[in-house]
């Protein structure tokens, strides 16, 4: 797309692809086209905008931004991370066969189990760790494999390559939500993923201000689909929220390291603490995924789970953070901490997603970390 960042370092490419100074005016700054249409010269003859649902220039930017960030020819940025994940499913048919990992975040289930297979979807949730479940749940249907690692909230790591070559020997398109790693962690798509989604109100936006969401891949076929059904049904986010999520991806890497390396540090206090009965952080050497994330990312990221004695444990210690604040979404420079049984994962109670009652969700920001672990440290003493 802009050749001369071919090459160039991630956070470099992060703050200069699609973000070059405004020809016109020399804006250092992509600017917020807050226009809903686009003058034309003659009847059909325009600079490649004629509709603010067909096409802005600030969400352009933002698309070349997170296409070159994941190593991709496309990118679309979408109302919100559900949006960018219907617009995936609507490339497949009815009676189509979808494999999903038994842990995605419970939003996509709550899509796939009363949306899509209402509408004639079929889809099977399976343990990803387990290849031979992926095989005995595969069927002459089975179109796409949907992966999420790490998982929300149990913080499971799938084993990209792996997948993504069982499902591509079986003619199928492996898609990876990417929301938890980030393209700065890891990047699907060089794994052999097909697609790549994103919830880009999470880490990429960056500061809890702004919902949206991002559809990224090489394949050009599903690309010009992709593009097709974002118009046609119309999920597109508005200028100010791709501005203020190009905002954010600028610093994606500075802040990706801070996340990491504090919740590095919260996890040595919860080492520490003996009421913690179990730390579910890809970094541990017990974790089950510890490999794959080794091999597949960069760092281990800012999210952090943990597991008190029992629900009502959990509840208090949620209660008792004061630089932590009780919210539900993630990846916000403020640290945040939930309860995913009784908030982000309510709408999967009595599904075979449930979580554990006793578990609690932390989304560690890059406030001082001192701060954080003494509040850690309190709140489960
Ligand atoms: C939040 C989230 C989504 C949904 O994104 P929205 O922007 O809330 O629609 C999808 N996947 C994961 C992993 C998420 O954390």
């Amino acid at each position: 797309m802009t050749q001369p960042w071919e090459g160039a370092g991630f956070a470099t490419r992060a703050i200069h692809v699609g973000q070059e100074p405004d020809p016109q005016t020399g804006a250092v700054i992509v600017p917020v086209y807050q226009t809903s249409t686009f003058a034309q010269s003659a009847v059909g003859e325009h600079r490649g905008w004629d509709y603010a649902r067909s096409g802005n220039p600030t969400r352009d930017a933002l698309e070349a931004a997170l296409a070159s960030l994941e190593g991709a020819a496309h990118g679309f940025a979408f109302a919100s991370g559900l949006a960018g994940c219907d617009a995936v499913l609507r490339t497949l048919s009815p009676g189509d066969h979808v494999v999903l990992a038994n842990d995605v975040y419970g939003g996509t289930y709550r899509q796939f189990a009363r949306v899509h297979q209402p509408w004639g979807l079929q889809f099977t949730p399976v343990d990803l760790t387990d290849l031979d479940a992926v095989a005995a749940a595969w069927t002459p249907a089975t179109r796409m494999l949907w992966v999420e690692t790490p998982t929300n909230p149990l913080l499971t790591v799938l084993d990209i390559a792996a997948l993504a070559g069982f499902a591509a020997e079986r003619g199928a398109r492996t898609v990876v939500d990417n929301t938890f790693a980030t393209p700065y962690l890891q990047q699907p798509l060089a794994l052999g993923a097909d697609v790549v989604v994103h919830s880009t109100t999470k880490y990429l936006g960056g500061h809890s201000d702004v919902v949206g969401g991002a559809v990224i891949t090489n394949d050009d076929a599903l690309a010009e689909r992709i593009a097709f059904l974002r118009n046609a049904i119309g999920g597109v986010p508005g200028p100010w929220d791709v501005w203020l999520t190009l905002r954010g991806v600028k610093t994606l890497a500075i802040r990706m390291r801070a996340h990491c390396d504090n919740a590095r540090a919260v996890v040595a206090a919860l080492q520490d603490c003996p009421t913690v009965r179990e730390i579910l952080y890809p970094g541990l050497a017990s974790h089950p995924g510890a490999d794959a994330a080794t091999r597949q990312m960069r760092d281990f990221g800012g999210m952090v789970s943990f597991r008190m004695a029992d629900e009502d444990a959990a509840l208090k210690a949620c209660a008792r953070f004061r630089v932590f604040t009780l919210a539900e979404s993630l990846g916000g420079v403020e640290s945040l901490v939930e309860h995913p049984g009784r908030m982000t994962h309510l709408s999967v109670a009595g599904s075979p997603l449930e979580v554990p009652g006793d578990l609690v969700r932390l989304s560690v920001g890059i406030e001082d970390v001192d701060d954080l672990v003494a509040d850690v440290r309190q709140a489960v003493s």
